[in-house]
């Protein structure tokens, strides 16, 4: 089959209209990579919209001599779901769940359903797939039927083969097939059907090899490399033809529909954490664990423990379960029905690992013991913490990364010990070093050494330590393919674990099912050598184009001052792909593009700045419309496990693209809005007339392309202004400063009579406890849009403030001029970072004299007051930006703290039983959503509730904009508007962010209010 674009491929398949086509250079790019080193761009990409379409799409692939390569979510780690082929994804549409049998426990689903999709629809049934890979928020089920994947719990359930009862598959010839639970004579076989002679020729094959098999199969559990010949092997009273399906990584057919087999739901579970003083006594320990039978026995070592306690979202787990400072950690799981047993199972657990000779007072090697975890939450956050190893390994910035070749390797248990000993020598020898993380009940060990891939030298080393591992591996008659697949990384070293043999019959069942090489050739048969480097994502020539990058970026490497680095930190693991839990990604939640998700920005961004996209791709039309949908929410920031801050490289892409073409009206009317609100709040009848005049709206569409379907904030002249000294009890405006002289002239302070007690009493503790946070100055920031549009807001804030006995300063500016500061915000988001950092530097001019003093500085609009953390440090290369980062705050973030410290505590009376909650996307980015519950949480016999939410669709100017105001509603609609929806009218619906509250308003018609709101409506006295 041809490996290059076929000319008339494309207008076929568009005439045929079999799906959305993706030839262009971009989206080629976006499917050349899955989760492994390897890169290879595809002819094209077909996403079917039916199965139907699917079908016809692979019928004209054949007919054009075109090779196909089937796609699930493309997160296979040893590159078998990449290829110079015509990619079917069938992610997007092809994901029913098309029935369940709840009695005989079956389901049949279509091939492209993610498992916790399924298991969650299963769940109302009492039932599930329990085949829990670490990926299951993405992984489809023809995904995991490709590479026979394995969950950390396959000791009780198996791996996704035992799990298969049937599937339906398209094959090379274009025939259709149902392979499934088959007599060994072939009889229930319909005469007509295609399998017959296939299955004929398949059980032949079996007989003729069955001694190869038998000796050279491993008999380890995770053996998942090669066609699974033992499914054929004679004499089995279990045949199942759809087992040689599994495992094939698409190389053998097309799986249109699959029945599996269903598990009812696990029963309360019973984990002991085996602490080990030396690795080697853990891994020697499993052994006798299992004899206990667990249903898992988990391996965590201490590199893994410590990164994850530096991890703030990981710290309090890893504190809870560990004890000491342990070498290595076996997480040991029960699951049976009756739970008295679990009970006795884990006394008996002590018990072993007391005669193991293990003890909590002894030193070194000896110490040890176990510490029980019964509490579910724990236990679920433990299990976090332990699927997120090899992401948490994958978050170093340097160009060396932990590479997946030898990274799941299984042994028999009895030489698990010895095996990681000899292993550790093979990487020291290689001058290198890895971090393991293993399903010990298994023996399936995932270790991956830091290499860096564009070096010659370290290619080597990745030879000489495969070499070496998977002898030992062939010595221990293990499996070096045991959870991940073959792919190109194992496929090359099929003839040194199963011999010549056995591989020229692998050989004989791929053209037995297709000669002409339709399937994902050159995977499992035939592979490349797994380090020739024309096949990786660093290959030969790989290098950064040079860019001048507005940001800072000096924590990584490469071009672009870094940008490249951070760029590269994508590892294509597809955690942005996750449909429910967390807020990462908004834009693929709705559109369910590879377009439109973290990873395929990142992808883009990548090839763009190899220049594998031709030039000028960075500033181009297809770059621009890759990051159109990014709402900047920056929820990739902190959810990505590798940290890929999106809607940092979506502001380089922008400013590029800016100082090429300039800003379009609508990017200046949003950009430069701090700089003419002034006037326009003067004239704001004027600026109204848009949403008043009949057809105003359309025309405003037409000329700016801002939506006539949305009304725009309202202009006012009683916009908030900062009051004069006298004018506010409580209140100081600091008038003379400069960034170059931070010598403060102190605020009058001026308390109310009423409060000063209590203030005297806060100012104590807090210099008794030496917190910065004990002062009893605030410095207010009045950002812009709450100034000129919701002066409620900061009224409201500041009543609090100073009701709870807090002297409230306001910065003005240094610089002469009356025009109120600004963060920079709007400019960045048209990507103006020059106009941006003069904003920036002129607000730090005016707060350095309090951040120098160490007085808080605090705001109400999320979106403003994070980029001081976030954004301003990286364009102002300042001191003073540094230290207003680390003493910047969120309204609800510095009154959590106070209030902890026991420094917050107005008189407040109870104003609404309940509380509806939506964070802003920036307030989950930086973990503030906790303090805005504790807030609310003082107003007494307020019950509040948080809205699992991801973005609400508005985005600053993303809501406005005419093409992407239908996003920005689907946005909303996922699970924000529904849930205000059925809020009862009496309820507060609370959202910190102006887009937010915008949103909700014009979703569903409710006013949301900003937490310094209900605090002020709730102060006893107003
Ligand atoms: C961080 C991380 C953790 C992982 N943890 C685990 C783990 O715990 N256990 C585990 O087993 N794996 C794990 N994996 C590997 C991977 O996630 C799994 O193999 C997963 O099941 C692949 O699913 P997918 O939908 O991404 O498949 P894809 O990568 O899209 O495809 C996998 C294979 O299936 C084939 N295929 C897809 N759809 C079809 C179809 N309709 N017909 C025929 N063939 C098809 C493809 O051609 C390809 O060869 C991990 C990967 C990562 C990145
Ligand atoms: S952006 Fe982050 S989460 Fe998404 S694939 Fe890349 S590394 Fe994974
Ligand atoms: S910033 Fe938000 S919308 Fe943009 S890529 Fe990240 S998660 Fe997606």
């Amino acid at each position: 089959m041809t490996t290059t674009a076929v000319p008339g491929l494309e207008r076929r398949l568009k005439a045929e209209r079999v799906g959305d086509l993706l030839f262009n250079r971009f989206n080629r790019g976006r499917y050349a990579t899955d989760a492994s080193h390897y890169q290879k761009m595809p002819l094209g990409v077909v996403v079917p919209r039916t199965l139907a379409e699917a079908e016809r799409a692979i019928a004209i692939a054949r007919e054009e001599g075109v090779s196909v390569l089937p796609r699930g979510g493309g997160t296979s780690q040893a590159g078998q779901t990449v290829n110079d082929a015509l990619v079917i994804d069938c992610s997007k549409h092809l994901n029913k769940l098309t029935s369940v049998d709840v009695s005989n426990r079956r389901c049949i689903v279509e091939p492209g359903i993610v498992l916790d999709d399924l298991n969650r629809q299963l769940r109302r049934h009492g039932l599930w797939f329990p085949v829990d890979v670490s990926t299951a928020s993405r992984a489809t089920i023809g995904g995991m039927v490709g590479n026979n994947s394995c969950g950390g719990r396959s000791l009780r359930y198996g791996n996704t083969r035992e799990n298969v009862v049937a599937i339906d598959a398209l094959l090379a010839d274009g025939s259709k097939a149902r392979f499934g639970p088959t007599a060994n004579d072939l009889h229930d076989l319909p005469p007509n059907s295609p399998l017959r002679p296939l299955a004929r020729d398949l059980l032949a094959l079996g007989k003729r090899e069955a001694d190869e098999v038998i000796t050279h199969f491993s008999h380890v559990q995770r053996r998942v490399g090669g066609y699974n010949l033992d499914a054929l092997l004679p004499g089995r009273n279990d045949l199942n033809l759809a087992h040689i399906l599994v495992g094939s990584e698409g190389t053998l057919g097309f799986s249109t529909k699959i029945e599996l087999k269903l598990w009812p739901l696990m029963p309360r579970r019973a984990v002991g954490a085996c602490h080990f003083g030396s690795f080697y006594k853990a891994m020697d320990s499993a052994q006798h664990i299992v004899r206990l039978k667990p249903i898992a026995v988990e391996l965590v070592d201490h590199t893994m423990i410590e990164l994850a306690r530096e991890i703030p979202m990981f710290r309090p787990t890893v504190d809870a379960f560990v004890r000491g400072a342990p070498d290595a950690v076996l997480l040991v799981e029960f699951a049976e029905d009756d739970w008295e047993e679990n009970l006795r199972r884990l006394h008996a657990l002590h018990d072993l690992i007391g005669d193991l000779g293990m003890a909590w007072d002894k030193p070194g090697a000896g110490y040890g013991g176990v510490v029980d975890i019964l509490d579910a939450k724990l236990q679920g956050s433990i299990a976090e913490v332990r699927t997120s190893g090899l992401n948490i390994m994958m978050s170093m910035k340097e160009e060396g990364k932990p590479i997946s070749f030898v990274e799941d390797c299984a042994v028999p248990l009895e030489h698990l010990a010895e095996y990681t000993r000899r292993l550790t020598e093979v990487f020291e020898k290689n001058g290198t070093r890895g971090t393991w993380y293993a399903h010990a009940s298994v023996g399936c060990l995932h270790v991956r050494p830091v290499l860096n891939l564009r070096q010659d030298k370290d290619v080597k080393a990745m030879r000489a330590i495969a070499e070496e591992a998977f002898s030992f591996v062939r010595e221990y008659k293990g499996s070096h393919s045991g959870e991940h697949g073959d792919g190109i990384v194992r496929s090359e070293f099929h003839e040194k674990m199963f011999g010549k043999e056995l591989v020229r019959a692998f050989e004989e069942v791929k053209d037995r099912f297709d000669p002409q090489g339709l399937f994902n050739p050159g995977k499992i048969v035939r592979a490349p050598k797994f380090d020739d480097r024309s096949n990786f994502r660093y290959g030969p020539g790989y290098h950064g184009e040079a860019f001048e990058s507005q940001l800072d970026w000096s924590a990584y490497p490469g071009t672009g001052g870094g940008l490249q680095g951070a760029i590269e930190m994508c590892n294509n693991n597809g955690a942005c792909r996750a449909l429910v839990g967390g807020v990462m990604c908004p834009s693929y939640r709705v559109t369910r593009d590879e377009q439109h998700v973290t990873r395929g920005r990142a992808n883009s961004l990548r090839l763009a700045i190899s220049g594998q996209l031709g030039p000028d791709a960075l500033t181009s039309e297809e770059m621009s419309e890759t990051m159109a949908l990014c709402v900047s929410c920056k929820a990739c920031r902190r959810e990505c496990p590798t940290g890929v801050d999106m809607a940092r490289m979506k502001i380089e892409v922008q400013a590029a693209r800016a100082k090429k073409f300039g800003l379009s009206l609508r990017d200046r009317l949003i950009g430069y809005l701090p700089r003419y609100a002034p006037y326009a709040a003067r004239f704001s009848w004027l600026m109204n007339l848009r949403d008043v005049i009949p057809g105003a709206a359309k025309l405003s569409e037409a000329i700016a392309g801002l939506s006539s379907e949305r009304t725009l904030p309202k202009w006012r002249r009683d916009i908030f202004r900062e009051p004069t000294n006298s004018s506010w009890p409580g209140t100081a405006v600091q008038r003379t400063a400069s960034l170059r002289s931070p010598v403060s002239r102190p605020s009058t302070p001026s308390f109310t009579a009423g409060v000063k007690k209590d203030v005297d009493a806060r100012d104590k503790r807090g210099h008794d406890g030496g917190e910065t946070l004990g002062q009893n100055e605030v410095v207010l920031f009045a950002d812009t849009f709450n100034r000129y549009f919701e002066r409620e807001n900061l009224d409201a804030a500041r009543s609090v403030l100073i009701a709870a006995g807090y002297r409230v300063s306001f910065a003005t500016p240094v610089d002469g001029k009356k025009r109120p500061l600004c963060c920079g915000r709007t400019f960045l988001s048209v990507g103006k970072v020059d106009e941006a950092r003069r904003e920036a530097e002129r607000t730090l001019a005016a707060l350095a004299p309090f951040v120098e003093r160490g007085v808080p500085v605090i705001g109400l609009e999320p979106s403003c007051i994070l980029s001081f953390r976030d954004e301003i440090p990286a364009i102002v290369t300042s001191d003073i930006a540094q230290k207003l980062a680390a003493n910047s705050f969120m309204f609800e973030e510095f009154l959590a703290r106070e209030a902890k410290a026991g420094r917050f505590t107005p008189p407040l009376k109870a104003a609404a039983s309940r509380a509806l909650l939506h964070g802003h996307c920036h307030q989950k980015s930086f973990a503030v959503m906790s303090d805005v519950e504790t807030v609310l949480k003082l107003v007494p016999d307020l019950e509040v509730e948080t809205i699992d939410s991801s973005c609400c669709g508005m985005a600053g100017s993303f809501g406005y904009q005419a093409e992407t105001v239908d996003v920005s509603l689907a946005m909303a609609e996922l699970s924000l508007l529904p849930a205000v929806r059925t809020a009862p009218d009496e309820a507060l619906i609370v959202a910190d962010g102006t887009s937010c509250r915008h949103q909700i308003h014009d979703g569903t018609g409710r006013t949301a209010l900003h937490v310094a709101r209900v605090l002020e409506m709730c102060l006893i006295g107003g």
